[in-house]
């Protein structure tokens, strides 16, 4: 997709935020053409530094899984695992669709995805990428490597992956790991290698649950944290999604090596695995979905419900706004860009919202949502073909 020049408003409150080749600009050369909002106002578009585009369709109707789940491995092991196993590049395709078209009609500029699909290893990133382009997203990318399914050959094959797409202005590649817990002491070290090779970082799950904890000191490690950086995989700018039991020496620790932090509070919540109390012990958190409907406003009520509940007075309340501050920054970083957003230098990634509601969204100077409508595309069609996958989707699911 071609970054674009814009200049969007003058807004209600009279402001202007000219974009130059996808970025923004003091000014705006003359013949720019004009996005005007008088009766709107500008804000930088959000985003959400880890999800999982390939659930996308488990809202539409997937069974209970049978006998219920009692704890997080049985929920990996009886949805999740069943779900990523199930997928084929059709049923990718739809779902990203209909996840992309979500996110930006609800103001959501970048999502960090973290994929898995060990039936559909080889093409899976093109395939959203591709969506991702088509409908004008700036996204993160990665294969999440993992031996639970058929040993080191998936996981060697699961991290070539990460190598069949290249970055453009709105992609970037990552280096994916699904969570220490699932792979050997030679696939991390394979990440790291593979990470500082590509000049990127990891992406990979920490401590979500006990269970991670548990098998790295069975293994020798004091927790996954320190198994990462042992083995040479937390790469500096690497981004942990959930820390929820690390303490706050280990948080510190990690963030000592550059690493970025995401909290996911719908998530850990609905799996029951804890708030992520200790994160405050540092600044670079940011905010994800792990999964869920990417809207960051719905995001972020959970995040400052659930950070009061915990006594976690730095993001309770209005503070919580601070975490998607931090997902610019995270953004900025890899995208080598400014990381105040609006300002020169910064992303031209912006939302008009109108009495709250997104009516317009750009990206890197490309108009992707006008008047509350999808541009790239028709999203009811969108939903009506993901619903209509995900029905072919719960078939399978019987049988992997
Ligand atoms: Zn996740």
């Amino acid at each position: 997709m071609a970054s674009a020049t814009l200049l969007v408003g003058p807004d209600k409150h009279g402001r202007s935020v000219a974009i130059v080749d996808g970025i923004v600009a003091a000014t705006a050369p003359a013949g720019t053409p004009v996005l005007a909002c008088p009766d709107g106002e500008i804000f930088p578009g959000a985003v959400c530094a880890h999800t999982h585009i390939y659930s996308a369709l488990a809202p539409y109707g997937m069974p209970k899984a049978e006998p219920a789940p009692e704890n997080f491995i049985q929920i990996l092991e009886r949805v999740w695992w069943r779900l990523d196993r199930a997928i084929d590049a059709e049923t990718l395709r739809a779902g990203a669709r209909d996840y992309v078209a979500k996110a930006l009609l609800a103001g959501t500029t970048t999502l960090i995805d973290h994929h898995e699909s060990p039936n559909l290893i080889e093409g899976s990133l093109k395939v959203l990428a591709d969506v991702c382009d088509e409908l004008g997203i700036r996204a993160m990318l990665c294969f999440g490597a993992t031996e639970r399914n058929f040993g080191r050959d998936e996981a060697v094959r699961g991290l070539a992956e990460n190598r069949n797409i290249k970055p453009s202005p709105l992609l970037r590649v990552l280096v994916g790991l699904h969570a220490s817990f699932t792979v050997s002491d030679q696939t991390i070290g394979e990440a790291g290698d593979l990470a500082r090779a590509l000049g990127t970082t990891v992406h990979v799950h920490v401590a979500e649950d006990l269970a991670d904890v548990a098998d790295a000191k069975q293994r020798g490690y004091v927790g996954p944290l320190e198994r990462l950086i042992a083995l040479g995989a937390l790469v500096p700018g690497s981004i942990l999604a959930h820390g929820v039991h690390l303490d706050a020496a280990q948080v510190r620790l990690a963030a000592e090596h550059g690493a970025w932090f995401v909290q996911n509070p719908r998530s850990n919540e609905g799996n029951q695995v804890g708030y992520a109390r200790n994160l405050s012990q540092v600044p670079t958190v940011a905010l994800g979905v792990d999964g869920w409907n990417p809207d960051m406003g719905e995001e972020l009520s959970a995040l400052s419900r659930l950070a009061a509940q915990n006594g976690d007075d730095a993001v309770s309340g209005p503070r919580a706004a601070g975490r998607l501050a931090k997902g610019h920054a995270l953004m900025a970083e890899r995208f080598d860009l400014q990381s105040d957003p609006l300002a020169p230098g910064a992303a031209g990634d912006l939302v008009v919202r109108r009495g709250g509601a997104v009516v317009d969204v750009v990206v890197a100077g490309r108009h992707v949502v006008a008047d509350g409508r999808l541009v790239g595309g028709d999203a009811g069609a969108f939903e009506t073909a993901a619903r209509a996958e995900a029905t072919r989707l719960w078939d399978r699911m019987k049988n992997v």
